[in-house]
């Protein structure tokens, strides 16, 4: 999941890192509150799960309420790098004297983190690494070994930070690393990590995060209750959404056929081998979803994942494609059944098991005499028999 920055913010801000108030604002009524609250100059920042907002537009400096409401009125309207703005952080503005850039992130090859760091911040690391590869290091954090202090300290040095900086540095980096082990983080980026103040005042100058990506690892949610505060409510996917509260992994795509099947690469052909159908059909029929209901999955399992996919008004027909392994297809089938019972559904549901109890599977089936339930053999004709079904009557005369 990654997080807004007005949210990795709060995430730093817990840690004790230093950084400029803000405020989220979602129009310009609140922009404007936000705004006189925070004092003159603010910067007023696109919030969207993307990097790059200065160069698009997304971050502008305001000394008034006026120029503020203007900037809040030209961001929340944009898209940028194909996300939608979902509000602005209304920002205390900071002399900036010189940027930093630092991040941790986990290396899954090196199965430890990588501690990325350039006394050239500012700009995306991606373009310092081109035109000044030298300035960029990469350092390592081990997995097993403590990160302290000591450290940090060794680590700052190496980095190039200026000697008045160094202690400070080294107390944010070991605030980063406690950031990243606690929330269960994959990254932890301070871009620019500023150091602001009056250039005539040495007293005045510090380091400061104007900036803060965070992505947290999915797989820990489990033990972070607290990150329900992160949901996006504005951009959620009901289907998403209840699918996920039935631990169920699903993807609402586009199309007219529901795809349910277990194991990511058995869903992920089915869905070609349906789109492939519905442009050999020329109807164009594509996949409304990807659904994987996982290994040994019960009868409320498949129960349930039809009932998501049913609901869905797009889906004109629904291909269940299951290779019984520790996955029964018996239950695989009883659960189709159950479903449409409750559901009282009229969309047809065309089947393909293979494997661990297929053939009780077809049984089931058959001896329902359900007549929107179709049986295929092969996947290739089961994806086509599913995409006909989407579009009845305007298969492509040959
Ligand atoms: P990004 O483009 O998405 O990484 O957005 P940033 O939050 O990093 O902002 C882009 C740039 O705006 C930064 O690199 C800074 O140069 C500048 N910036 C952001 N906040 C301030 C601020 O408070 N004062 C000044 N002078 N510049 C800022
Ligand atoms: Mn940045």
């Amino acid at each position: 999941m990654d997080l807004y920055e007005y949210q990795a913010r709060k995430l730093l801000e817990e840690q004790g890192i230093d950084i400029p108030r803000g405020i989220f604002a979602q129009n310009s009524h609140e922009v404007a509150i936000a705004a006189d609250t925070i004092g003159y100059p603010c910067v007023i920042k696109a919030q969207v799960r993307t990097g790059h907002r200065g160069q698009a537009g997304g971050v502008k400096l305001t000394k008034d309420q006026d120029e503020a409401i203007l900037s809040s009125e030209q961001i929340l309207p944009m898209t940028i790098s194909g996300h939608k703005v979902s509000g602005v952080l209304v920002a205390e503005a900071k002399n900036v004297l010189h940027e930093y850039y630092v991040s941790i992130s986990l290396d899954r090859s090196s199965r430890d983190y990588d501690v990325l760091a350039t006394a050239n911040g500012g700009t995306e690391v991606e373009l310092i690494a081109k035109e000044c590869p030298e300035s960029v290091k990469r350092l390592h954090i081990s997995a097993l070994e403590d990160f302290d202090i000591e450290a940090a300290r060794k680590m700052a040095e190496s980095i190039g930070f200026y000697h008045a900086d160094l202690d400070q540095a080294a107390d944010v980096l070991l605030k980063m690393w406690q950031c990243f082990k606690q929330n269960d983080a994959t990254l932890v980026e301070i871009n620019p990590l500023a150091k602001i103040g009056n250039p005539d005042d040495e007293s005045t100058k510090r380091l400061c995060a104007l900036d803060a990506k965070i992505s947290l690892d999915d797989n820990a949610a489990f033990r972070h209750d607290d990150w329900a505060r992160f949901a996006d409510t504005t951009h959620t996917d009901l289907f998403e959404e209840r699918a996920k509260q039935h631990g169920l992994h699903y993807v609402h795509l586009k199309g007219e056929v529901g795809v349910i099947g277990n194991g990511a690469g058995l869903v992920m052909s089915s869905l070609d081998a349906v789109s492939a159908a519905g442009e050999e059909q020329g109807t164009g029929v594509k996949p409304a979803n990807f659904l994987d209901i996982g290994g040994g999955a019960s009868t409320e399992v498949m129960s349930n994942s039809l009932s998501i996919v049913l609901s869905d008004p797009q889906v004109e027909s629904v291909f269940v494609n299951v290779y019984g392994g520790i996955t029964a297809c018996d239950e695989v089938a009883k659960g189709i059944l159950s479903a449409l019972d409750k559901l009282n559904a009229s969309k047809s549901i065309v089947v393909r098991f293979d494997g661990n109890a297929a053939q009780e599977g077809h049984k089931i089936l058959h001896e329902a005499g359900n007549p929107n339930i179709h049986v295929c053999v092969t996947m290739e004709q089961a994806a086509q028999e599913a995409a006909r079904l989407a579009k009845p009557g305007k298969e492509a005369v040959r």
